[in-house]
């Protein structure tokens, strides 16, 4: 595996893949690697002759009173990792390449940057869709790999690769969850014991509404949100920031449960702001 720190470098590399004709894979993260982000990585290694891997924890993304400063920094960690998956270049560039005192210009993909997580998150979706953008430019990878689990961040990363035509095509992996069917995440650090237990309600009150849609006996959106949202308040202190019921290629919102759906939610667990979501194809 060889890791790379410089622009000039990862260039120089990429033009000679290029002339060999060599199929790039990419999985943009922010590092803290766990079994999420493996299963992004395994399936780049599967369906191309390279796998490129980055790391950046963007400060573009993070609101100021978010938790750019404490994101978990684990270097070391994550390079025995994706050398572990068989990952052929690990690219990590610092904030001093990527955003110079000079730099003003930014990427934003509107209307659906500004629902669920967007709402409460100013520009973070504009700090996301800049910073892919940015990679893509440098990398120039075949196929982009992307989790299910940010489930608004891949339509938006697949919209902005759409309008601004990159030549790339995206793959969204499943969600990879605890055995207790919390999802994965760098951020389920941050809970407390007591919040850690409770937290797998989130994934068990999604799966829940997901049956009860399927077997008819919740028909409307209103019914699925309010199911949810007993759950999660009946076994967890968690605080609920959204529960939408939403269209899962335009995140339109949706009023009657049919077709393809997808219910997604953040909730607050002390420091830690969960996602999670569940899609449903109700003929
Ligand atoms: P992050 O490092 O959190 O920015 O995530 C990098 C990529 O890994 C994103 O495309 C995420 O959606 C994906 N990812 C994170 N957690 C999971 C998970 N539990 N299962 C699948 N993909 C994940």
């Amino acid at each position: 595996m060889q890791t790379i720190r410089s622009i000039f470098h990862l260039k120089k590399i990429i033009t000679q893949l290029k002339q060999k004709n060599k199929t790039i894979g990419f999985i943009p993260t922010m590092g803290d690697l766990h079994e999420g982000h493996c299963s992004l990585m395994r399936n780049s290694r599967r369906e191309n002759d390279i796998t490129i891997l980055s790391i950046f924890v963007n400060p573009t993304q993070f609101g100021p009173k978010e938790d750019f400063t404490k994101y978990p920094r684990e270097e070391k960690k994550d390079k025995l990792l994706a050398k572990k998956e068989k990952v052929d270049i690990i690219f990590f560039p610092t904030e001093e390449m990527l955003y110079p005192k000079d730099y003003l210009t930014y990427i934003e993909t509107l209307n659906i940057s500004t629902i669920l997580c967007g709402k409460n998150r100013n520009n973070h979706f504009k700090g996301v869709t800049t910073i892919v953008g940015k990679l893509l430019n440098l990398v120039e990878p075949n196929k982009i790999y992307l989790g299910q689990k940010d489930a608004q961040q891949a339509i938006i990363v697949k919209q902005m690769i759409k309008d601004l035509n990159f030549s790339v095509t995206t793959k969204v992996c499943p969600i990879i969850r605890e055995k207790d069917g919390l999802a994965l995440s760098s951020r389920n650090k941050y809970l407390s014991k007591k919040d850690r237990l409770e937290a797998s309600i989130l994934h068990k009150a999604l799966k829940d509404t997901k049956k009860e849609v399927l077997a008819k006996n919740i028909k409307t959106s209103k019914k699925a949100k309010a199911k949810i949202k007993s759950l999660i308040t009946k076994f967890s202190s968690g605080k609920i920031d959204y529960i939408e019921c939403v269209n899962t290629k335009n995140l339109e919102n949706i009023t009657n449960l049919n077709g393809k759906i997808l219910i997604a939610l953040a909730v607050k667990f002390g420091k830690a702001r969960l996602l999670d979501n569940i899609t449903i194809n109700k003929k």
